[in-house]
């Protein structure tokens, strides 16, 4: 194929060529003074993606899942209290992952494409008169539906609530790309993989613990040996890790954060939300709609878009995928067939996003969904020009 795929699932994303050099290098001694400077330089730029002086970052090597489930077994004991939101496809495995951890689940099922909401979480708290309830688990990006949390609000009904539950925040498409500030919002543990905001190959779970929920790792019960932090953290303090590191990840995520640092974390964070509306004045301009139910639950990162009843949205990936290289994302659970998500996170332009667009109008267009050939980039064109005042895009 001459030109380049457009990888654009919402995660694994484009890997951008620094990165990919950065790890095209032979192991090191994962006990000598090398490997020992890399981490040493790594923690400290990780406090500062988390926006955190006090948080602890820790780092294992497995996806996203893996941070996921060593939340949990580091901070809570088998039969604790946890308040979980499902609004789509990966909320409901973070409530399964609890359930099957053997806690004791409180479970709130939206329809998928609503959001987590401060005041239903306040009452819920409020309503815990025996505190039983140790952990909110709340996902900052729902990227099954395309559905962001206004994380601060969650903090302020806690804080309302005046509750001691700690704050879990699935972060895995969120950071990097999306505001997350762990001090300032009072999180506990926050959670991301590698392979989304970060811009590197899935492998690492990167994750951020507050004071409070190292302390509640003191008493927590859950059986952890691989996932127990204290022993990471331990090691770390020494430029160790435990075990065998994933060397070849960390030389990535050191050009990572360079890359990231170098843009600046607002610039980066403003770039994703031009490009997310650049993508959904198209989408407005095709007249499809967006499966988030209002604008201001829309995720900057990645866009669910629900097809007209009677199409296959599985039939669009296929398309794009054979004849346009271009690999989207399907819909998950039950709207497999009636939505395809578009990833617009990690390391893409405007040009790029006007790419993506340009194939998936052709694509609608192949398969009779009535679309104007050139609406959507028009549409998304002038969105950017007026936005040129930004900066390059
Ligand atoms: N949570 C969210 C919000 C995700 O987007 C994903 C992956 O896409 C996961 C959890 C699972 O992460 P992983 O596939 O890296 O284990």
């Amino acid at each position: 194929m001459a030109g380049r795929d457009f990888l654009q699932i919402p995660g694994p994303t484009n890997i951008p060529e620094r990165v990919l050099r950065a790890m095209d290098r032979a192991m090191i001694d994962h006990r000598g003074p090398k490997f020992r400077d890399l981490l040493r330089g790594l923690l400290p730029r990780l406090q500062k993606l988390f926006v955190t002086e006090r948080g602890t970052p820790v780092l294992f090597s497995g996806t996203g899942t893996a941070g996921l489930e060593a939340a949990l077994a580091n901070t809570l004991s088998p039969g604790d209290r946890v308040l979980v939101y499902v609004i789509g496809y990966f909320s409901q495995v973070y409530a399964r992952m609890a359930e099957k951890m053997g806690l004791d689940v409180e479970r709130v099922d939206l329809p998928w494409g609503e959001g987590i909401s401060g005041e239903d979480v306040e009452a819920r708290l409020k309503a815990d008169k025996g505190q039983r309830i140790k952990a909110v688990l709340a996902i900052h990006n729902e990227t099954s539906t395309g559905v962001m949390t206004d994380l601060p609000q969650v903090r302020a009904a806690l804080d309302r609530a005046k509750h001691p539950a700690l704050l879990v925040v699935d972060s895995i498409s969120g950071l990097g790309c999306l505001d997350l500030r762990f001090d300032e919002w009072g999180v506990d543990v926050a959670i991301t993989g590698s392979q989304k905001g970060l811009m590197l190959p899935p492998g690492l779970a990167v994750l951020c613990v507050s004071d409070k929920g190292l302390r509640a790792s003191q008493t927590a019960k859950m059986p952890r040996y691989y996932f127990d932090w204290s022993a990471m953290i331990e090691q770390n303090r020494k430029g160790l890790f435990p075990y065998t590191p994933a060397t070849s990840l960390l030389f990535g995520l050191d050009e990572g954060l360079n890359m990231l640092f170098e843009e600046g974390l607002d610039r980066v964070f403003a770039r994703h939300a031009r490009l997310a509306e650049g993508l959904r004045r198209a989408v407005q301009a095709w007249k499809l709609s967006l499966v988030a139910k209002r604008r201001e639950l829309a995720s900057d990162t990645v866009s669910a878009i629900g097809v007209p009843q009677g199409f296959d949205a599985d039939k669009i990936i296929d398309l794009a995928a054979s004849h346009f290289h271009v690999a989207l994302g399907s819909g998950l659970g039950p709207l497999q067939g009636r939505a395809f998500r578009v990833g617009h996170l990690g390391a893409l332009n405007a040009v790029e996003v006007l790419a993506i667009v340009g194939a998936v109008e052709m694509v609608l267009s192949s398969l009779n969904i009535p679309v104007e050939l050139g609406r959507g980039v028009a549409a998304a064109q002038s969105w950017f020009l007026s936005r040129n005042g930004d900066g390059p895009v």
